[in-house]
């Protein structure tokens, strides 16, 4: 394949945006050489600049669920676009996007929309924080939050791929707000509660992570959290940012049977335009301004393209649940054929998988949390991107990212994918 175009117009951006890029992990920095420019996409599909075809398996990071430019959100960003763009006053799609996501997601009685993800999780700290009246917080090595400063400690995928797991400009101040524990390790965080007792306003975790590759947390692991945070006072918050209306109607929450105190969405809730939210029950929700003294606002927030989008997809979603059943379906079709393939080669790896989300690290330790996914070999995955790329497989350029199944993908774009992987090694 020839890159040619997309080269010139990464050295383009160069001059004007840092490092060419608006998120890091595009710029291919952890798996060598130039990024590729897309052009338009449809389906499966991607079509780059330089007339190349790639089935993808990022899906834009999660959102595109039902695959590019599907149909009915599409349309509904069209009609929406031609009455207007912003109001910065109330429009009723805002309520019928809630209603509709509070009907979906158990456990949760208010929701709230921002317009990323990362804007999500902070609030809802900020919330934790005001209604518990404690300052701390406990996250896990290996999961993302978004960028906001309080995440930025071991925040797994872009920041671990950048070698900057305490990004500069995070103050000591607001480091030390943060406790760290592993992944699967009830113990280390009890040790953290037990030094820091009363002082633990919420432990944010991602339910089933994505952001060191798949990972699945225990069922003694994610109850003890649930039991711990009940008996100390502590709110748990379930980031769904990538696993809300991605591994269910109801996410991760109904997925594995626990409730959690505050959710954070972000991705498919969007549909591919910018939205995030976080929700909760009305015991905590009525903490948020205008009803309650912890404030949080956006400009931009409920943007009505934004939740045409947002509505379009979820409904399509929740219409036809079957479609988490085709894409868990697909996914374990994938991992079959890429376990045939590998188990011949000479190479160890393991597949993590749960539900659409599936990542493959080149180790031979089970992987269960950042330590044990930080052991792949990187390069044997630079080897592997590259390859897969040469033979016309998108994957995501990082070996700390799940790839994100759409339901476009066809069973023989998947058989593409699995004698791809076979040429490669
Ligand atoms: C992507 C992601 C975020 C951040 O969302 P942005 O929209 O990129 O700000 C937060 N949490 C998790 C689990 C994510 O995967």
């Amino acid at each position: 394949m020839i890159y040619k175009r997309s080269s010139a117009l990464f050295n383009d951006a160069k001059k004007y945006i840092p490092g060419g890029v608006n998120s890091p992990v595009r710029a291919f920095k952890a798996v060598g050489g130039d990024p590729i420019f897309v052009k338009e996409a449809k389906g499966a599909y991607l079509y780059d600049e330089d007339g190349n075809t790639l089935i993808d398996y990022i899906a834009s990071w999660g959102p595109l669920i039902l695959g590019h430019a599907y149909e009915p959100v599409i349309n509904a960003i069209v009609a929406k676009a031609k009455k207007g763009t912003s109001f910065g006053m109330p429009t009723e799609i805002e309520t019928d996007l809630a209603k509709l996501a509070v009907s979906m997601v158990p456990n949760i009685d208010k929701i709230r929309f921002v317009n990323s993800g990362t804007e999500a999780c902070m609030s809802a700290v900020r919330l934790a924080r005001g209604y518990t009246g404690k300052d701390k917080i406990i996250k896990f090595a290996g999961c993302y939050h978004g960028h906001s400063d309080s995440f930025l400690i071991q925040a797994g995928s872009g920041a671990v791929t950048f070698g900057s797991p305490n990004s500069p400009g995070v103050t000591q101040g607001t480091a030390k707000d943060t406790l760290l524990a592993n992944y699967n390790d009830l113990a280390s965080v009890k040790a953290l509660t037990g030094a820091n007792a009363g002082e633990i306003a919420a432990i944010i975790i991602e339910p089933i992570a994505g952001n060191m590759g798949c990972i699945i947390p225990t069922s003694e692991f994610i109850t003890g959290l649930r039991e711990l945070c009940t008996k100390e006072g502590i709110l748990l918050i379930f980031d769904e940012v990538m696993t809300g209306f991605r591994l269910g109607t109801g996410g991760a929450q109904e997925a594995l049977g626990i409730d959690a105190d505050i959710v954070t969405f972000g991705k498919v809730i969007g549909g591919g335009l910018p939205v995030g939210a976080f929700a909760a029950r009305n015991e905590i929700m009525s903490y948020l301004a205008p009803d309650g003294p912890v404030y949080q606002a956006g400009t931009l927030s409920g943007n009505p393209l934004a939740m045409s989008a947002g509505l379009a997809m979820l409904t399509q979603l929740n219409n036809n649940p079957e479609v988490f059943k085709s894409l868990a379906e697909k996914t374990e079709y994938l991992h079959n054929g890429f376990n045939t393939v590998l188990k011949t080669k000479d190479i160890p790896y393991q597949i993590n998988r749960y539900g659409s989300m599936i990542s493959v690290h080149f180790t031979d330790t089970p992987v269960v949390d950042f330590a044990t996914s930080a052991k792949g070999n990187n390069d044997t995955f630079k080897k592997y991107f590259h390859g897969m790329l040469e033979q016309g497989i998108y994957l995501p350029p990082s070996a700390f990212e799940s790839y994100f199944l759409n339901d476009a993908l066809s069973y023989e774009d998947l058989d593409k994918t699995i004698e791809a992987i076979d040429k490669v090694f």
